[in-house]
């Protein structure tokens, strides 16, 4: 480890290992196969770089773009390390130079494109070369149960038997759950002892989710009020993207943006004007940013809520690479919801479907959650949950906690009542009382007069409680051509009163009354605002607002 260290140093610059490199250096060095789960700009990079350099022959390295390959292989050759990738753009002229250099033992890196692994003659090769060491980056392309699956990492398992000894192998991710690890470690071959997970949580990130805000309104605020910080915007359109672009490159902002279905050559100047700083801010689809190593990101906003947790804390991960203080904001709108549930139903596979479906559900109950924001990405990671990070929107929001336990036991028991057989709207139509159609076609109408929650609970509020119940797993949802709810073990012990419900308190209502000296206050906020002279009857502000607007004076409106 002595002479890694030498190497880390001489190389790359840098005088120690970051948490989780070392182990899994030195595991490979000793020819022990490793999955090495770090995040986002943990350094996975060097696990198999220092390697390379010390073990005798060839590395191959499998990478899923082609961009990433180029990028990697340019630093490599600026450190002085003799690296070559093999992709698509090359000619076959070029391919073959490649290989005998290759051949004749100049190169220590050989970065290729799962692709490849297809071409007999490819493999006829490679069979000819000294290979110690496989490295898979982005690992978790080979499982169906990751968000990026590619069928083609699956013919790396070709690559097992090509020559008389099998190569170490060290599969890389950032964002792999327990059922994606023991895939991966499954086709991979790799004992679940040598795996090294380094903490999922990274420090200098506050997660914000911010529900019901103006989205454009919040993004022009937030820009001005950022000025010279670069920062990504992700959509979950083209359509979105476009529009997005349009809007900030009126404004004057200096703006960059990036989806698949932009000619190649422009995605290439964009990306590159954003990486070199000429653009501060990059508006994309999930299409950008693997592999992107820009250390200056400051910020990372969700236009829209992204299909699943894999694929936010991926992109969210791309802020604050360099370590410094950066934000991750997600603006959810429950249309989001059906955004992306359009999206994945133009998928053709029924049983992915499925899988995409559930998955969503865990991304709506982030948004949803009460609790530490960190510390639900962290649990959804399998990752025990610590302290509560004190620097995101739910650490934050000043909101007391309360228990709910007799609410929720309404609800779950209406559910049970209504026999699990419906969505959250009906339910939430019969707990607030609702008269109805629906009420009388379903057979509801009796138990609607009951109206469990109303008069305590507004109509938007029951959904909330119901999305809150979903959160904390004591409502499950089951999908279908309708999602409909039914009411989980866990939620059973609620029932049985064996477990208490707690819940921050709701951001709560007030009713003016006439004679209320803020309605006065109000009324000429209004006539400034919107220079209307009708007020309604009663304002309905949450006490955070109602506070804010009460230390202002109306011109400041
Ligand atoms: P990942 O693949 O895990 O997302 P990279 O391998 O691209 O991350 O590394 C992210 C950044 O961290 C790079 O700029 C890299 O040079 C830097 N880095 C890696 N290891 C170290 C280290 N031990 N000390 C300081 N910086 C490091
Ligand atoms: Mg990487």
């Amino acid at each position: 480890m002595e002479q890694a260290r030498q190497m880390l140093q001489h190389h790359f610059g840098y005088d120690s290992f970051r948490n989780g490199q070392a182990p899994i250096i030195e595991q490979t060095l000793r020819g022990q196969s490793s999955l090495c789960v770090m995040p986002t700009g943990g350094g996975k990079s060097i696990c198999y770089q220092i390697p390379a350099l010390m073990l005798d022959g060839l590395t191959v390295v499998i990478s899923p773009l082609i961009s990433l390959m180029q990028d990697q292989v340019e630093a490599l050759r600026a450190a002085n390390i003799p690296a070559a990738y093999i992709n698509s753009t090359l000619t076959v002229q070029e391919v073959n130079e490649t290989m005998q250099l290759a051949s004749a033992g100049y190169l220590k890196l050989l970065y290729i494109a799962p692709e490849r692994l297809e071409s007999a003659t490819f493999l006829q090769v490679l069979s000819n070369l000294s290979v110690p060491l496989l490295a898979v980056d982005e690992a978790h392309c080979i499982s169906q149960w990751g968000h990026d699956f590619r069928p083609s990492y699956r013919a790396i398992q070709k690559l097992f038997t090509l020559w008389p000894q099998k190569p170490t192998v060290l599969a890389l991710t950032a964002t792999a759950t327990p059922a994606v690890c023991d895939d991966i470690r499954q086709l991979l071959d790799i004992d679940e002892q040598s795996t090294v997970i380094t903490g999922f949580s990274r420090d200098n990130l506050a997660f914000s989710v911010l529900i019901g805000e103006n989205k454009e309104r919040y993004i022009k605020d937030y820009l001005v009020k950022n000025k010279n910080e670069a920062g990504i915007i992700y959509a979950a359109t083209r359509k979105a993207v476009d529009a997005i672009y349009e809007l900030l490159s009126r404004l004057g902002e200096s703006v960059a943006k990036y989806h698949a279905g932009l000619p190649e050559d422009m995605r290439t100047s964009e990306q590159e004007r954003f990486l070199k700083d000429e653009a501060r801010i990059m508006v994309a689809t999930n299409a950008f940013g693997m592999g992107i190593d820009k250390s200056n990101v400051r910020f990372v906003i969700h236009y829209q809520m992204p299909r699943n947790m894999e694929s936010y804390y991926q992109e969210a991960g791309r802020a604050g690479r360099d370590g410094l203080p950066s934000a991750c904001i997600l603006l959810y709108a429950s249309g989001d919801v059906q955004t992306q549930r359009f999206l994945i139903e133009q998928t053709q596979d029924e049983a992915r479907i499925t899988q995409e479906l559930a998955k969503l559900q865990t991304m709506v109950d982030y948004c949803h959650t009460e609790g530490c924001l960190q510390n639900a990405i962290l649990t959804y990671f399998g990752e025990e949950a610590g302290v509560p990070c004190s620097r995101c929107s739910n650490c934050n929001d000043g909101r007391e906690v309360k228990d709910v336990t007799v609410d929720a036991q309404k609800v779950l028991a209406c559910v049970v009542r209504m026999g699990q057989k419906f969505g959250k709207t009906m339910v939430a139509q019969v707990l607030i009382g609702s008269k109805n159609q629906k009420m009388t076609e379903f057979g509801f109408a009796r138990l609607s007069t009951y109206g469990i929650l109303k008069g305590q609970y507004s109509s938007k509020d029951v959904s909330s409680f119901i999305e809150f119940l979903i959160a904390e797993g004591l409502l499950a949802v089951k999908h279908g051509t309708f999602p409909t709810i039914y009411v989980p073990e866990e939620g059973k012990e609620v029932l049985m009163g064996n477990r208490t419900v707690m819940r921050k308190e709701a951001v709560s209502v007030r009713k003016l009354a006439d004679n209320d000296p803020l309605f006065e206050h109000l009324r000429v906020l209004r006539k400034e605002i919107a220079d209307e002279e009708q007020v309604p009857p009663f304002v309905v502000f949450s006490d955070k607002t109602l506070r804010e607007l009460c230390d202002k004076k109306p011109m400041e409106l």
